[in-house]
């Protein structure tokens, strides 16, 4: 503050990292950024923040910005700063001829989880309408699409169920695959707070996080299970809770499908979903599962929370419907301090997946084959909407490496460093026509581009962001955008180009939009934003006032859907060669590819990525910590420096994932969810032997 001076004026904004949605004040002097105070009145936070939020925005002045559009023939080819209107040209004829000569589906648009709702909704509605096709995908794919399939399906509707004020009326937290400690720090500490007034604690992780031992907080159970295992520790622990009689049966009566149930109890009664029958599967102590299921079913409150730990998995969403079943068998459901909570990571995954950025559902997860559904967006756009699902980000690739896609849109997301397998995403993306890159960075991904069109930061731009407890929060302008234009209007730019009428003036335009076609936002608009702070969907005649609590009454599919989920084990196996298994993770004071945090002096803490390792697995190859070590799998290989902790178990090893240099994915499998494709990051077969460095 004393290099820059005193600030001269402050906006109300949210916060564009984690899915906690934090609100502050930004304290602006001219143009520059002086500070990002936490906001007292925001509600997801209560003027608190972390070290993210507070501290790591110098990304959004950072000399590394692309501020000029810039194209080029060929990816061997040197890039060319141009015009806007040439940028825009060039992007629009290359996609015409596409489409001329290989037909619509030979297009595709990538919404960024990290834009705002109407930027995402923009996307999709330029791919759907402009683009002629269903191929839109977003980032989700590759974190809680299992989210989006597994809650859909045994609740109705893809979304965590409770505000985060409820944690406060919890007896029990039980969370699994998730380490709110460092992925979601503000929620973290409200949760930690609730664990010292008293909340008992099942941790189900193969880490030992912070939350299992931490100065003040220790878990009642820690489940230290092996990778690949969470659906068997599930049925284990819904195995205790039928036979032992501890199901709320007033509760699925009433609200749940009776027979489902049935079929479901009588499946997890089974002797081969014992604990102690599944003990040398999960690798945890059928005591330990017995104890943790008591306690959830019998302890008052139970709340779970959940986070990739549980969807980046080949049974991703096996695992959200065995944590539905667990829920709804207990009657954890429905009300205050219970519920079942997907931690979503990105600041707006969740609004991406609210505005039909996925290739089968339109916004408000309406299925595209929906003849009144699509009714409702003809009429509203003047075009025909395919009645079939277009193609998901691997399939896209897949087509691409087959010569049957041509031309790709991505906002937003780095797909080279964030998708899995590496090779075949720069396979894919290589052997495309026109791959338009809109970001904020040259990214990795940017390597393969055509066209570059350079976006705005959070701070330079109108709209809302939905966090994970679906609360729909303003983004306020703060600066004017460095490149010239908020990234809706890039967006607009493009579909102008296309030949396409749009005439937006402002994003609450898009909004208006947004409530008039999709129900559970039909009664969002700007003016009760500004006016009320926030406001949680649905949000409509039969919710006037917004929804802290999903499924009070009812469930939104009407009765609740118990679903048989069956432990498949993952068809990557260790063995000689690869005897360890690797799992990833974040790190408090960095951000998933560090695209935005690496470029803050938050990089003072992390400033490249590590790898635990158990001290038997080290000295068994000597290593101590701090030596190289290479990381190799059956798909690549890399090179990172040891961290020798007992944090994580015998035979497993855990990365983080921020630095480029890593490039964490290149070892990672191309095992995918069965359901949704959400790659299997989170279990990998790996090597380590000691290394001289990169
Ligand atoms: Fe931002 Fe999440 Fe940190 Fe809040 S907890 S300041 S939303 S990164």
């Amino acid at each position: 503050v004393t290099e820059i001076g005193k600030p001269e004026r402050a906006v109300v904004t949210t916060c564009a990292y984690c899915g906690v949605g934090c609100t502050f004040r930004a304290e602006m002097r001219g143009e520059q950024l002086v500070r990002m105070v936490p906001w007292k009145d925001g509600k997801a936070n209560r003027g608190h923040s972390c070290v993210k939020g507070r501290f790591a925005w110098g990304y959004a002045q950072h000399q590394d910005r692309i501020l000029k559009p810039m194209v080029r023939e060929s990816i061997d080819q040197p890039w060319r700063a141009v015009s806007w209107e040439e940028a825009l040209g060039f992007a629009a004829s290359r996609f015409k001829a596409i489409a001329a000569t290989h037909g619509n589906n030979a297009l595709g648009g990538i919404v960024s989880s990290r834009c705002t709702n109407e930027e995402g909704f923009l996307v999709q509605k330029l791919v759907r309408a402009g683009f002629g096709t269903n191929n839109v995908d977003t980032c989700a794919r590759v974190c809680h699409s299992p989210t989006g399939y597994g809650l859909k399906t045994t609740f109705g509707t893809s979304a965590g169920t409770q505000d985060f004020d409820s944690v406060e009326e919890s007896d029990v937290i039980l969370v699994i695959g998730a380490n709110p400690t460092d992925g979601h720090p503000v929620f973290g500490s409200r949760m930690k707070k609730r664990l010292r007034q008293g909340a008992k604690l099942i941790v189900i992780d193969p880490r030992r996080t912070d939350l299992v031992r931490s100065p003040h907080v220790e878990a009642d159970y820690h489940l230290p299970l092996r990778p690949g295992t969470n659906v068997a520790v599930l049925s284990a622990l819904a195995h205790v809770i039928v036979t032992e009689g501890l199901v709320n049966e007033a509760f699925v009566r009433e609200r749940c499908d009776w027979d489902e149930f049935q079929h479901w109890a009588e499946f997890v009664s089974q002797e081969r979903n014992s604990p102690e029958f599944l003990e040398p599967v999960t690798g945890v102590r059928a005591d330990l599962v017995r104890g943790a299921a008591r306690l959830y079913a019998t302890g008052g409150n139970g709340a779970i929370y959940y986070g990739l730990g549980v969807t980046e998995h080949s049974q991703g969403s096996s695992t959200v419907m065995a944590i539905a079943n667990l829920a709804m068998a207990t009657g954890n459901i429905g009300r205050r301090g219970v519920g079942v909570n997907p931690l979503r990571g990105q600041n707006n995954v969740q609004g991406a997946c609210d505005m039909g950025s996925f290739p089968h559902e339109l916004s408000g997860y309406r299925h595209v084959s929906d003849a009144a559904t699509r009714a409702l967006f003809e009429a509203e756009w003047g075009v025909k909407i395919d009645p079939e699902p277009g193609l998901r980000i691997p399939n896209m690739l897949d087509a691409a490496t087959d010569g049957l896609f041509k031309g790709l849109y991505i906002q937003g997301e780095d797909i080279l460093q964030s998708d899995p397998d590496t090779k075949h995403v720069a396979a894919g993306l290589a052997a495309m026509d026109c791959v338009i890159v809109h970001d904020l960075f040259l990214n990795e991904t940017a390597n393969y581009a055509h066209v570059f069109l350079p976006g705005s930061s959070f701070l330079e731009k109108d709209g809302t962001f939905t966090n994970a407890e679906r609360r729909i929060q303003p983004v306020r302008k703060v600066m004017e955008p460095l490149n010239g234009y908020q990234d809706w209007e890039v967006t607009q730019e493009l579909a102008r180009a296309l030949g396409l009428d749009w005439n937006y003036t402002h994003p609450s335009q898009i909004m208006d939009e947004i409530a008039r076609l999709t129900p559970s936002f039909a009664g969002v608009n700007y003016a009760r934003l500004d006016a009320e702070g926030s406001l949680q969907w649905p949000v409509n005649d039969a919710a006037p006032d917004g929804s802290p609590i999903m499924h009070v009454d009812g469930f939104v599919r009407g009765k609740g859907k118990f679903v048989v989920t069956d432990y498949v084990p993952t068809d990557e196996r260790t063995g000689p060669r690869f005897p360890l298994l690797l799992t990833t993770g974040r790190i408090l004071s960095q951000y998933n590819v560090g695209a935005q945090t690496r470029r803050t002096e938050n990089s003072v803490w992390h400033a490249e990525d590590l790898l635990e390792i158990h001290p038997t697995d080290a000295e068994n190859r000597g290593i101590k910590s701090g030596d190289w070590v290479r990381l190799a799998s059956r798909s690549g290989e890399t090179t990172l420096r040891a961290t020798v902790t007992d944090r994580v178990a015998p035979g497993v090893v855990y990365t983080t994932f921020h630095h480029p240099a890593t490039q964490a994915n290149v070892v990672t499998t191309d095992y995918s969810d069965w359901a949704t494709n959400c790659p299997e990051y989170k279990v990998t077969a790996v090597q380590i032997t000691p290394s001289n460095g990169p």
